[in-house]
């Protein structure tokens, strides 16, 4: 390469590729450096793919999509029991699926970097940026990679490295996230034997239809503060669970084992029963929200996706791939307008975090900031107490014998409303969590 390029974006996941496709279509000449031998080799997530981003860059219909999400269901896990609510609106069923599919991310991520080179982008792959190079100014100007005399120039450099932001960290655009910022993930993928029906049967699905199981609660992670999930791939499940760091370290069983009692709570074996682990990972997911966004523009850098700790995470909404798209696409366009005008400081950069916030991340970081702070609050009774009353409360209310159902009914909201301080504890959390809707 002669090391003139117009933008370098470093890491091939969504945030790297929809930046490097927007430039791409744009007419500028990208690089894109990833370490993995192909794009997604390494990456690891849930994994639901949220697509109204990807659909604006590119046609997804030869997308290596595994299913369509026609299901979501929430678990409360108590140590022993479930009480669940599932969502099937039958509109998801139609085009566009609700924009939410199942992918694995080693099919995925190379498939869209694919999009990136054919629009005219460069790929190097099993390369891995070291550090940032600046001119004595502290522009930015290009990276350093472990290859022999791997120094690459370009007047803008994208950091898409993920969470684990080792080069923007290195180069002081960021600060290390602190503990409570971070959560640590672990998943399997099972594969099952039998005659190819497998999946449909066990999640009573229909064709391509698939379904995403969401778990909170004791039986899921244990005292920490976190849930665990179900995604049905086509042949395969996803199965994971995700909780603060910190109380991988302070309390809890190791990740893995936390997984395995998961696998083994008596409303989620079945699921998984007589399957074989073909894949076993581990991550760290960032979930700071909003206040802990970094500077998104430098002079001669941009963050973008998780490196810029773009995921909402709050036990109801698992986002971060649609969030990484859009923060690409938009820091894309921001860069051609400032090559456009000869410049790449940062504040030739600026439309980029001004047009993120209006979009929905920086929306929706926003909105759920509160939540967090809350729940965390709310640990033990959220967690722990209530998902334990309500499948009390849930026995007590359908149980068959020969007292009178108002007995019954009496008897289970009695158990709500002791953990929860009665009506008028009942009117404050109401109240606490009214910005749920
Ligand atoms: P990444 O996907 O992490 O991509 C970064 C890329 O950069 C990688 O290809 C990596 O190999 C490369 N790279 C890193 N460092 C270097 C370097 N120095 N040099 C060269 N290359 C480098 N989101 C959802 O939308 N739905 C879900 O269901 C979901 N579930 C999740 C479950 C788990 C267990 C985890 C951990 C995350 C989940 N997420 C989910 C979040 C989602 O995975 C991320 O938000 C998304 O992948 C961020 O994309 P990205 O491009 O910013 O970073």
């Amino acid at each position: 390469y002669d090391g003139e390029f117009d933008a370098i974006v470093v890491g091939a996941g969504p945030a790297g590729s929809a930046s490097a496709l927007t430039m791409a279509d744009a007419g500028l000449d990208v690089i894109m450096i990833e370490r993995g031998a192909y794009p997604g080799a390494k990456n690891v997530f849930g994994g639901v793919l949220y697509t109204p981003t990807i659909r604006e860059l590119t046609d997804i219909d030869d997308a290596p999509l595994e299913r369509y999400v026609g299901e979501k269901r929430f678990g409360m896990l108590s140590p022993e029991d479930e009480t669940a609510v599932s969502v099937k609106p039958n509109q998801w069923h139609q085009e566009p699926h609700n924009d939410s599919y199942t992918v694995l991310r080693g099919d995925f991520d190379e498939w869209f970097a694919e999009q990136a080179v054919e629009a005219g982008a460069t790929l190097i792959t099993e390369t891995t940026v070291t550090d940032l190079i600046r001119e004595d100014d502290g522009r930015i100007v290009g990276v350093d990679t472990d290859r022999p005399e791997g120094e690459l120039r370009a007047p803008v450099v994208v950091l898409a490295e993920g969470g684990n932001s080792l080069v923007a960290e290195g180069a002081d655009l960021k600060d290390p996230s602190p503990r409570e910022d971070v959560a640590v993930a672990v998943k399997e993928v099972i594969e099952f034997p039998g005659d190819g029906n497998e999946i449909e049967d066990r999640f009573r699905l229909t064709e391509d239809s698939g379904a995403s199981y969401h778990y909170f609660g004791e039986g899921a992670v244990g005292d920490a503060f976190g849930g665990a999930f179900i995604y049905t791939n086509d042949d395969t499940v996803s199965i994971g669970l995700a909780y603060r760091i910190e109380d991988a370290v302070t309390s809890q069983p190791k990740p893995e084992q936390t997984l395995n009692e998961f696998k083994s709570h008596p409303a989620v074996a079945p699921l998984v029963r007589g399957g074989r682990t073909v894949e076993y990972s581990a991550k760290t997911i960032p979930e700071g929200g909003a206040d802990a966004m970094p500077d998104l523009v430098h002079d001669g850098a941009v963050l973008v996706g998780d490196t810029a700790g773009l995921v909402l995470n709050n036990g109801v909404h698992l986002e971060g791939t649609n969030m990484a798209v859009e923060s690409g696409y938009h820091a894309g366009n921001a860069i051609i307008t400032a090559m456009a005008n000869d410049r790449t400081d940062a504040n030739a950069l600026l439309e980029y975090p001004r047009n993120l916030e209006d979009s929905f991340v920086v929306q929706n970081l926003e909105r759920y900031e509160w939540l967090m702070e809350t729940a965390v609050e709310d640990k033990d009774l959220l967690f722990r107490d209530l998902p334990r009353a309500i499948a009390d409360a849930s026995e007590e209310y359908f149980s068959i014998d020969r007292d009178p159902k108002a007995e019954h009914a009496d008897d289970a909201k009695d158990r709500i409303l002791q953990t929860i301080g009665g009506w008028s504890g009942a009117a404050k959390l109401a109240w606490r969590y009214r910005k749920v809707m």
